[in-house]
């Protein structure tokens, strides 16, 4: 058996920065990874520029069941903590709106990063290696986790192991170590390593766990309303989503899978199957203020006369076109002066307020993240030590910890890393 002070189930955000923390105070780490390369989320984020943190970071832009246990360790590590480290690197960086920060070239610069820390203090990182099982050994400080490992083979191993009929049991290596950290992530992106791994340690080791579900995550639509917005698909616009819980002033973009873009992303931290959700098509505008002045003053007006101002600058044509059959197509050739007040007021409150049901999200395979996990308050705030089991550590998107779009999910990775990395 191989001894460490440190292993990491996990060379992913959490697991790096916990390693290169840890290994700075002068720990022997070892990091374990089943994937062929490390970081893979880290270079896909962003859309590979990754938005590696954000300059405005509040408790407020995290969910999970226990409010509170976020803040300790983001007030320990803010965000310019990171971006100190970027700049040393030399990493050219760039601000978008809502203080989101992204790599001016390739996420590929923050992945060098942390794994060049890495390896100046000595942390290894083995990937390839399926975790086979995790063992406490009792009575003895210096090694109270053991683990068994097997190499993970590649597609074309395993492949070439079936034709020649190999049925012997592969080959298994055992490590031994003090502080055992789970970095294993969300269940998001199957095709990019995730696995449950980390929900069973937890559950293994007493802990509970908050139902998990897909999130930052486009919403899809069956029956009339899925065949409108895939008609739309394509179209994006500035709009004020919202539902009894939270809204958000960001663009919208129809799909032909159905309503993604950054405002159904957030909303969908806030959501929960059978929700309707709240759509403002003209956040700028009272809609029924609008038409029941029109009413007044120019009262042989059709409706969409008194839309043509808004079209081309706020309402595209196409969503303009579709949503008057779908709406208003009753009264398209009617003069405001005979369509009644309440009928206008409807329209109006509609185009302010257009109430949809999602049928559900695109689930995990395009989710940013995984909402739930490990329940918190099993877990200590100041250290991430488990609450059962000393030793034990949970780090990054494995807790129920969620943040927001905008760089705030690496934020958290970095932070619970970091203080976790102070103490293993
Ligand atoms: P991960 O970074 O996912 O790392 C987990 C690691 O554990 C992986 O390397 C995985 O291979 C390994 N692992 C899993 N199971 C096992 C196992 N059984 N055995 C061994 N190893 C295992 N967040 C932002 O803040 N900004 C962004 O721009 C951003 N963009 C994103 C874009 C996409 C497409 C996706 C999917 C996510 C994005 N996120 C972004 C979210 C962010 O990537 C995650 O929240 C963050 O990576 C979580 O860090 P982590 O260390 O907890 O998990």
């Amino acid at each position: 058996n191989s001894q460490y002070d440190v292993i990491i189930i996990g060379a992913g955000a959490s697991g790096l920065y916990c390693a290169l923390t840890a290994g700075r105070r002068g720990r022997r780490v070892l990091v374990l990874d089943h994937a062929n390369k490390a970081g893979k989320k880290i270079l896909m984020s962003g859309g590979g520029r990754c938005n590696f943190t954000n300059y405005f970071v509040e408790p407020e832009h995290f969910i999970g069941a226990n409010q509170h246990f976020c803040k300790s360790a983001l007030s320990r590590y803010p965000s310019w903590e990171f971006i100190g480290m970027v700049e040393a690197h030399k990493i050219a960086y760039h601000e978008r709106e809502h203080g989101q920060l992204f790599c001016d070239d390739s996420a590929q610069d923050i992945l060098t990063m942390l794994l060049d820390e890495c390896s100046a203090v000595g942390v290894q990182v083995k990937l390839n290696a399926q975790v086979e099982s995790v063992q406490a050994i009792e009575n003895d400080k210096n090694a109270r986790f053991e683990l068994l490992t097997t190499k993970q083979l590649s597609k074309k191993e395993k492949q070439e192991r079936k034709e020649s009929g190999n049925q012997t049991k592969l080959p298994q290596t055992g490590y031994r170590c003090e502080s055992l950290v789970v970095a294993t992530g969300g269940l998001s992106i199957p095709t990019m390593g995730a696995s449950g791994l980390g929900y069973e340690l937890a559950q293994q080791f007493e802990h509970t766990l908050v139902a998990t579900d897909a999130s930052l995550v486009p919403f899809t639509f069956t029956d009339k309303t899925g065949e409108l917005i895939r008609a739309l698909a394509g179209i994006s616009l500035p709009v004020i989503a919202s539902n009894e819980r939270i809204s958000f002033k960001l663009p919208v973009l129809f799909t032909h899978r159905g309503l993604s873009g950054p405002a159904m992303l957030q909303l969908s931290n806030y959501w929960q199957i059978g929700e309707t959700i709240s759509i403002n098509l003209l956040p700028n505008i009272d809609m029924t203020m609008l038409f029941l002045a029109h009413k007044k003053s120019h009262p042989r007006q059709l409706i969409r006369t008194v839309l043509a101002d808004y079209t081309d600058s706020a309402l595209p044509k196409k969503l303009l076109a579709a949503l008057q059959t779908h709406l208003w197509d009753d009264i398209k050739d009617t003069e405001l002066a005979n369509i009644k007040d309440e009928r206008l007021t409807e329209l109006g409150t509609t185009l302010n307020g257009w109430q949809l049901k999602p049928s559900g999200t695109e689930g995990y395979r395009t989710a940013e993240v995984t909402r739930g996990g490990v329940k918190t308050n099993e877990v200590s705030s100041k250290t991430m030590q488990s609450s059962f089991q000393d030793g034990l550590y949970f780090i990054g998107e494995v807790l129920d910890v969620t943040g927001w779009l905008g760089g705030y999910n690496f934020q958290w990775a970095w932070a619970s890393g970091f203080v976790c990395g102070e103490v293993v």
